[in-house]
C-alpha cells in the first residue's frame, strides 16, 4: 500500500503547487474511518482507496480528484457523513464523494444490453461533474485488477458490468488506455480460453515472421528521417480483446485479420502530421477507404489524429495513427486532460475539451446539420441534459424526458398502471401527480380500483405515451356519454313529431340507416355523426316536413354574377338575416363575411374586391353552422337536457367538443345548424334560461387587429 508520503511525492512531481497537507488529511481521515475493514483478498480495506488515488495521480489529476478517490467509499461504507466531509475538505469534495456514492448504490442487476445503455446514460446524468466518473472508473479499474479475490460467480457479474458499462464509458470519455485495460481484464474472466489462444497466436506469429513490430517501426523511422520529419514511432500488438472482437465482427480467422498491429507516429506540430502521412503513403500502399482525418474533424471528446491503414509488399496490413504530442495526450486521457496538471499549472492543452462545454455542445450538435459518424455517437450522449432517470420500486431504471411528472412515470411503466393511478410517492414521500421528477429519484405509484384517467391529467402529462393513453381512455368515457346523449336527442326528436323513441323504434331506425345496432345509432347521434332529422326520417318519413318551399342554399345570396360561386367565411360564419359583404378570391369564388368581421380589415384598400350582397328573404333550410361556446354545470343529466333544448328548437348538433373539463363544470363548443339569425337568437334565449348554463356566447374566430368599424355608407 502506497504511503501518504509516496502519494504526495507522486502528485508533487506533476503539480508542485499541490496542497500536501490537504491530501495528507484526507489520507488520515480515510485510514481512520476504514480502520479494521478488510478486503476479500485479506488486505486492509484502505489499500483500495489509496490504489484508486494512485491511478488518478498517474493521470496527473487535480488535488480534489485525488482527495475524492481517498474518501470515495467513506459515506457508503463507514460512519462518515456528507457534512463531515464538507466541513473538513470543502463542498466541492463533498459533492464529488456524494456523486461517487450514488453511482455505487445503483443496482446494476439484470444486465440486458439495452439496460446497460440506460445505465451508462444514468451514470453521466447523475454526474454533473465528470470527475465523479473518473473516480468511479479508477475505482472499477482497481477492483478489476484485484478481481481474483472474489468468488467465481461475483467475478463473472463484475466482468459483465465492466464489459457492458465501464469499458464503453471509458471509451466515451476518450480514455482509450483505460478502455482497453478494462476490456482485457473482463475478457480474462469471461473468456480466458479465447484470450489465451490469441496470445498464443501472437507468439507463434512472432516465431514465424520475426519481430514484425520492431522491423516496421525501424522502417517507418528511417522513412520519416529521410523526409526530414522529426517524429517518434511506436508500434504495438493490439490487445487480445480487440483482436477477438474484430474476429467476431468480421467472421474472419486470426491469420486473415489485417490490423493486429498498430503504429503511432507522434510529431512536433500539425503540419508534420500531414507530411508524415505523405511519407508513409509514398513508401507503403494506402488501403482504400481506411483514411480518416480526425484533425480537421475532431471527435466531440477532443480526439484528433490521422488514421490510415497501409499494406506492405507481403500484403500484411497495419494501422497507423499520426498526431502531435498535445493531441496524443488528449487521445490517451480524453476528457480527463482538462483537469491534468503539469509543472504546477493546469495544462493548457489547446485540444483538451472543457467538460462543461463538451456536455452543452452535444446539445448544439443535436440541433446542428452535420451527420457524420461522430455526430451519431454524440447524439447517443445527448440524453443527460434533457432526460431524467428514475427508479421503480423493483429497481428498474425508467428514462423520461426532462419535466416529466409522476403521471408520465406511471404510464411509462404500464398503461394499465397509469390508468389506475390514484397517487404517488417520490423517495418515499406522498407527492401530487403533477410533481416533476428529478434524476435518481425512486418513484412508487399508488393505484385504486375503479380509478379512471382524468382530463386534468393532460395538463401535466408530457410524454407521448401518457398523453395518447389518457386521450384514448377519455374517448372511451366519451363514448358512453355520447350514448346517453344520443338517447336524450332521440327522445326529444321523436317527441317533436308526437312519437315515442322506444327500443323498437330505435332498432328500426338503425336497421333502415344500415347501422349495426341501436347502441351504434345512439353513439353516432350523441357524437353528432348523424343528425336527429335523418333518424326520425328513417322511421317516419311521412311525418317529417318536406323541404320543398325552402330556399336552396346555392341561391341563398343575392348580388352574385351568374357564374360566381360563394362560400361562407369560416371566421365569422354569417347567418341569413345578418348584414354581409362578399370578397372575391381568384379561383375561389366569393367568400361571404359578416359586415363586422375583423378579417375584412385586410381588404380595406382593395375596394374592387368588395361585392355588395344580401341574403334571400324567405325560409332557409337549417344548414348554416354556428358555434356556441358554453359552460355548463357537471350535473348528471345537464348535457342531455341541453341537447333536448337544442333539439326542440329544431337545430341540429353537428359537432361537440369539450374544451375544458373540471370536476364541477364543462366548457364546450357546440356547432349547431340553423336557419338564420332569428333561429340563433331563439335558441340562445332558450339555453340561457336554463339554470345550469353558467355562460353562453356565440363563438367566432377573431384576428388580432383593431375591431372593424361598421360604416353606414
Ligand atoms: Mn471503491
Amino acid at each position: 500500500m502506497l504511503k501518504v508520503e509516496g502519494l504526495n511525492a507522486l502528485v508533487r512531481a506533476y503539480n508542485p503547487k499541490t496542497n500536501s497537507q490537504r491530501i495528507s488529511a484526507a489520507y488520515k481521515f480515510g485510514q481512520e474511518f476504514h480502520a479494521g475493514q478488510v478486503r476479500y483478498s485479506g488486505d486492509p480495506y484502505f489499500a483500495h482507496p489509496v490504489a484508486v488515488a494512485e491511478i488518478l495521480a498517474e493521470q496527473k489529476l487535480d488535488d480534489s480528484t485525488i482527495i475524492t478517490a481517498l474518501l470515495h467509499d467513506t459515506i457508503e461504507d463507514t460512519t462518515a457523513s456528507y457534512s463531515e466531509i464538507s466541513q473538513y475538505f470543502g463542498e466541492e469534495v463533498a459533492i464529488l464523494v456524494d456523486g461517487v456514492t450514488k453511482l455505487t448504490k445503483l443496482q446494476l442487476s439484470s444486465l440486458e444490453t439495452k439496460e446497460a445503455e440506460n445505465l451508462r446514460k444514468l451514470f453521466i446524468a447523475t454526474s454533473k461533474d465528470l470527475r465523479v466518473i473518473l473516480v468511479k472508473l479508477a475505482d472499477r479499474l482497481h477492483n478489476m485488477r484485484t478481481i481474483k479475490a472474489l468468488d467465481p460467480q461475483k467475478q463473472i457479474k463484475k466482468a459483465h458490468e465492466t464489459m457492458e458499462i465501464y469499458a464503453p464509458l471509458a471509451g466515451r470519455m476518450g480514455m482509450q488506455w483505460m478502455r482497453e485495460e478494462l476490456e482485457d481484464l473482463a475478457f480474462k474472466v469471461l473468456n480466458s480460453n479465447a484470450r489465451q489462444s490469441i496470445i498464443r497466436r501472437f507468439i507463434t506469429l512472432q516465431k514465424d515472421a520475426g519481430d514484425v513490430i520492431h522491423r516496421i517501426t525501424m522502417d517507418m523511422r528511417r522513412e520519416l528521417e529521410q523526409a526530414g520529419i522529426e517524429a517518434k514511432v511506436y508500434g504495438r500488438a493490439k490487445k487480445p480483446y480487440s483482436v477477438w472482437r474484430k474476429m467476431e465482427e468480421k467472421k474472419q480467422g486470426f491469420t486473415r485479420l489485417s490490423d493486429i498491429y498498430g503504429f503511432r507516429v507522434i510529431t512536433e506540430d500539425e503540419e508534420d502530421c500531414y507530411r508524415a502521412l505523405g511519407a508513409i503513403h509514398r513508401r507503403w500502399c494506402a488501403v482504400p477507404d481506411r483514411f480518416v482525418d480526425y484533425i480537421s474533424q475532431p471527435k466531440s471528446n477532443g480526439y484528433r489524429s490521422l488514421h490510415s491503414t497501409v499494406s506492405g509488399q507481403d500484403g500484411k496490413m497495419v494501422e497507423v495513427q499520426i498526431r502531435t504530442h498535445a493531441m496524443h495526450e488528449v487521445a490517451e486521457t480524453g476528457v480527463a486532460a482538462h483537469w491534468s496538471y503539469r509543472d504546477g499549472v493546469r495544462v493548457e492543452n489547446p485540444f483538451a475539451v472543457n467538460p462543461v462545454k463538451w456536455i452543452s455542445s452535444l446539445n448544439e450538435q443535436f440541433e446542428g446539420q452535420e451527420d457524420h459518424h461522430e455526430f451519431l455517437e454524440a447524439v447517443k450522449l445527448e440524453m443527460y441534459s434533457d432526460r431524467v432517470f428514475c427508479f421503480s420500486p423493483k429497481g428498474d431504471v425508467i428514462e423520461l424526458p426532462q419535466c416529466a411528472t409522476l403521471i408520465d412515470f406511471a404510464f411509462a411503466i404500464h398503461s394499465k398502471l397509469g390508468s389506475r393511478t390514484a397517487g404517488g410517492k417520490v423517495d418515499g414521500v406522498r407527492m401530487p401527480l403533477w410533481t416533476r421528477l428529478k434524476n435518481g429519484q425512486s418513484v412508487e405509484i399508488i393505484t385504486a380500483e375503479g380509478q379512471k384517467p382524468q382530463a386534468s391529467w393532460l395538463e401535466f402529462a408530457t410524454t407521448g405515451k401518457a398523453r395518447t393513453a389518457i386521450r384514448l381512455a377519455l374517448r372511451d368515457l366519451d363514448r358512453n356519454r355520447f350514448k346517453k346523449l344520443g338517447k336524450e336527442l332521440a327522445r326529444a326528436a321523436f317527441e317533436n313529431i308526437g312519437r315515442k323513441s322506444t327500443d323498437k323504434v330505435l332498432d328500426t331506425a338503425a336497421k333502415n340507416l344500415g347501422l349495426e345496432d341501436r347502441d351504434m345509432l345512439l353513439k353516432m347521434l350523441g357524437s353528432a355523426e348523424i343528425n336527429t332529422h335523418s333518424v326520425v326520417k328513417a322511421v317516419y318519413s311521412d311525418l317529417v316536413p318536406s323541404d320543398v318551399d325552402e330556399i336552396s342554399p346555392l341561391r341563398a345570396v343575392i348580388g352574385l354574377e351568374q357564374d360566381q360561386s360563394f362560400k361562407r367565411a369560416t371566421c365569422c360564419s354569417p347567418l341569413p338575416g345578418e348584414r354581409i359583404v362578399g370578397i372575391t378570391h381568384r379561383g375561389k369564388g366569393v367568400v361571404v363575411h359578416a359586415i363586422d368581421c375583423d378579417v375584412l380589415r385586410q381588404y380595406e384598400n382593395e375596394s374592387r374586391r368588395w361585392i355588395d350582397l344580401h341574403w334571400q328573404s324567405g325560409t332557409h333550410p337549417p344548414v348554416y353552422g354556428a358555434t356556441l361556446l358554453m359552460t355548463i354545470g357537471n350535473d348528471a343529466g345537464v348535457l342531455g337536457r341541453i341537447c333536448t333544448l337544442i333539439g326542440e328548437q329544431k337545430a341540429n348538433i353537428s359537432n361537440l367538443n369539450f374544451t375544458d373539463r373540471k370536476p364541477d363544470f364543462y366548457q364546450m363548443q357546440i356547432e349547431v345548424e340553423l336557419r338564420d339569425v332569428t333561429h340563433l337568437h331563439a335558441l340562445m334565449a332558450v339555453l340561457e334560461a336554463d339554470s345550469d348554463v353558467s355562460s353562453l356566447e356565440r363563438f367566432r374566430k377573431t384576428v388580432k387587429t383593431r375591431a372593424f368599424v361598421e360604416s353606414d355608407a
